[in-house]
């Protein structure tokens, strides 16, 4: 799969079909691994970070969840060929695995939200296994892995905000008992309808992170990323790899 290095994070060229048929090929073969959807605020973050970096970069899928990492990668001349929002790959990927009677755990949320998850998406795609829930609120790492391990599951989706759901997925890989790990932040809110996605008009315009920060004013500070990112993203294409 072709990548575009954005900051010394390697993306996968995917749309939304191909990155969940790779993600479906995977879980087929049984190749264990994990599934990040960096948006620019957590490549900004990871920069600093180096450890993080890696993390993000082992990852067997890493999909652009941000208009800002599309306009970066068209900036730096990379080709993208646009965003894929985790939210949607998660819901493209549930709609195929209950196709296949494949089970799906969900991890995250405050308590009742991945319950209520679960529910949604049953009602939608019957087909689908739910082999299990747990909230995001564990003391300890090895409380959800025990969780997660007493059922076992294809898919499991990590929803504890970045970097704790990156850094779970990749130190806990070998000890889970599923083929996929995938982070994705707020879904499991969005599943169970407890937050909403911004109207389509939002969607289509690259305004979704402005609708989201008009619903939460408070993100303002974690969103003064984006015009950082942007900044860092222009000198690189203004002053070489050096930052690359
Ligand atoms: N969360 C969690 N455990 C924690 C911290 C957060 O389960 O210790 C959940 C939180 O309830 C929310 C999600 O993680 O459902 C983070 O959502 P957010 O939209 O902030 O994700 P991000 O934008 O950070 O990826």
């Amino acid at each position: 799969m072709e990548t575009a290095r954005i900051l010394g994070v390697n993306f996968h060229d995917v749309t939304l079909t191909t990155a969940v048929d790779a993600a479906m090929e995977q879980i087929r073969a049984h190749k264990k691994g994990y599934v990040v959807t960096p948006n620019s605020e957590i490549v900004y973050v990871a920069q600093e970070d180096t450890t993080f970096r890696d993390i993000l970069n082992r990852a067997s899928l890493v999909l652009p969840d941000g208009i800002g990492v599309v306009y970066a990668a068209k900036i730096l001349g990379q080709k993208l060929s646009g965003k894929v929002a985790g939210c949607d790959f998660a819901e493209a990927l549930v709609y195929r695995m209950s196709k296949e009677g494949m089970r799906l755990f969900l991890l995250g949320a405050k308590p009742g939200v991945a319950d209520a998850a679960a529910a949604n998406l049953q009602k939608k795609y019957p087909g689908l296994v739910i082999a299990g829930t747990r909230d995001g609120y564990f003391k300890q790492d090895q409380e959800a892995i025990d969780a997660v391990n007493a059922v076992g599951a294809d898919v499991l989706f990590v929803c504890l905000g970045a970097p704790k759901q990156e850094r779970f997925m990749a130190g806990h890989k070998d000890e889970l008992n599923v083929t996929l790990s995938c982070g994705l932040g707020g879904s499991l809110d969005v599943f169970a309808g407890t937050a909403q996605r911004a109207p389509e008009i939002f969607i289509k315009l690259g305004l979704e992170w402005f609708y989201r920060l008009l619903k939460e004013p408070a993100r303002v500070g974690r969103m003064m990323s984006l015009p950082k990112f942007m900044l860092r993203v222009i000198r690189v294409k203004l002053f070489g790899k050096r930052e690359q």
